[in-house]
Parts: structure tokens; sequence; C-alpha cells
């Protein structure tokens, strides 16, 4: 089998290595098929592929789109789409102006309960001020000494129900999959896993995401259990989707899995690349 990672993030949007550095690890670890895959953000695309192109790896765009759905926050995945397709980048730039004003929200929320200046300490943490990230926040909650690494900050800050979480409009899955297939890609769900839905609803997801033009979701996943792999893998199977792989790795010392270094994909799949 194929080693595939395609999901991985660089300093484009919240991860912790330039696109450059992130393809390079990603040859050095075996990879022999990556795709960039950051928030919102299609500026680590160009660079990434061309070290991919010098090392010999082969590379295809990618993206993973922020939406709302059901009241949740989703994630879509992109797959070799036109990086210069004009609807594509429209959308992905409104969503960072929203990631903007959300930030300045979450930063009032953390200074009413006595943790200053998170605004302007989380953009330190990102390169790109533009993809501004729950995880420069984060970041900067360890560097300010409020916990101990960024996992505890996810457990007490910043996610629903915890200080510092505000509610925001993200795009739809409508349009996120109308953006991608525009563009002449393919549309994967991210981390299908993650995402706190009943079995009604996880299938409620996909039917709308089916009839929208999906076709595709990630089965194996650095945030993904084996029983996660088996029960989406059964349900890649039941849809007609095709199977992803991605390691979702955001740089050493953050990530459970490293790139490359994923379980193969379950039998009787049909990996997503045979669509590239
Ligand atoms: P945002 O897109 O700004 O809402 O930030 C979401 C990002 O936060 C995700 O892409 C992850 O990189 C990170 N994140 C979310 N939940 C966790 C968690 N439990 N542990 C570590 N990182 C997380
Ligand atoms: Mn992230
Ligand atoms: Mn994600
Ligand atoms: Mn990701």
């Amino acid at each position: 089998m194929l080693n595939a990672d395609l999901h991985c993030h660089s300093t484009a949007s919240d991860g912790l290595l330039p696109a450059a550095e992130v393809a390079r690890r990603a040859a050095q670890n075996g990879v022999e098929l990556l795709a960039l895959t950051d928030h919102d953000d299609l500026g680590g695309l160009a660079e990434a592929r061309s070290v991919a192109d010098e090392l010999g790896m082969r590379f295809v765009n990618g993206v993973e789109i922020s939406i709302e759905w059901g009241g949740l926050q989703v994630h879509i995945l992109g797959f070799a789409f036109a990086a210069d397709d004009q609807v594509l980048n429209t959308g992905l730039t409104s969503i960072r102006t929203g990631r903007v004003d959300r930030a300045r929200r979450m930063a009032a929320e953390l200074d009413r309960i006595g943790i200053h200046g998170c605004y302007e300490g989380a953009m330190r943490h990102a390169e790109n001020s533009n993809l501004i990230s729950r995880s420069h926040f984060a970041r900067y909650l360890v560097e300010a000494g409020v916990c101990k690494d960024v996992r505890s900050v996810f457990e007490s800050y910043i996610v629903p129900g915890r200080p510092g979480y505000v509610d925001h409009r993200w795009a739809t899955l409508a349009d996120s999959v109308g953006w991608i297939l525009g563009a002449g890609g393919v549309a994967a769900v991210a981390h299908p896993g993650r995402y706190k839905l009943s079995r009604l609803e996880m299938r409620l997801l996909l039917d709308e995401f089916k009839s929208l033009g999906g076709q595709a979701i990630e089965v194996v996943s650095g945030s993904h259990s084996a029983e996660n792999v088996t029960s989406f893998a059964r349900l890649a199977r039941e849809y007609g989707f095709m199977a992803s792989c991605g390691s979702d790795f955001h740089g050493p010392g953050e990530s459970y899995v490293d790139l490359g270094r994923l379980a193969p994909l379950p039998q009787g799949l049909t990996p997503v690349w045979e669509a590239f």
C-alpha cells in the first residue's frame, strides 16, 4: 500500500513548521504521496510542492475548511483542486476574516476571567496573522503559565462550555463542498470520529455531504482510535465513499502521529488517491 499522508499543517495555519519543512520531513519519513491541508489557507502549497518535486515525492493540493454543521465545528478536506480558483479563494478569505473577529471575542472572554493579553499573545504565535487559530491561543496560554501543555488547554479552556470559547459562524457544508468541487477537487469529511454526534446525526451529516457531491471520508487519522477506524471503514463501504488517511500532524511534540507513520487503510476500501 502507498504511504500516503493527506492531512497535515504548516505555519500557513496552525502548524509549527514552515511548509517546506513539512514536505522535507514527510519525505524523510517515507511518505510517497503528500497533501498539505492547512486550515482555510492555501499559502503553503507552492512551497510544499516545490520541495516535494525536488525530492521526488508526489504532492496534491490540500485544504481543511472550517464549517459549522448542526451547531458544531466540522472540518472538510479538499484535495487536488486548482489553487488559483477565484470562488474558492474568496470563500477562504471570508473565513479568515471571521477568525480575526472571533479571536478578539475569545480574548475579551479570557480577559474577563483575569487572563490578559491573549489577542496579542496568540498573534505572536501566529506566523500567518490572517489565520489566527485556537491553537495559537493554546500555545500562548502555555507560555503564560496558565496550563502545562496544549492538551490541557483544550481540556479547561477555549472548548464549548469552557472559558474563552465563543460561538462563531463558519462557512456551511454546502459552501465548502461547492468551493472544492467548483475548483475541480475532491471533498472528504475530516476525522469524523472527533465530532460529538450521535449515530443518527453522523448519518445526517454523511447523507447531506453525499448529496452535495462529497465523495470521501477520512478513515485512518491521527485523531482516530482503532474503533473509529473500524466504524468509519464500515460507513465508507456502506456509503460508497472513498477512504482517506492523514496524520493531522501539526508539529513535533504537539501531535500524536508523525508524518507518514499511520496504519494502512483497512481492506476493501477505495483509497481517495484513485481520484487524483
Ligand atoms: P480553530 O480552527 O481556530 O477553532 O482551532 C482548532 C484547532 O485547535 C484544531 O485544528 C487543532 O489543531 C486544535 N485542537 C482542537 N482541539 C484540540 C485538542 N483537544 N487538543 C489539541 N489541539 C486541539
Ligand atoms: Mn489545527
Ligand atoms: Mn481538523
Ligand atoms: Mn487538521
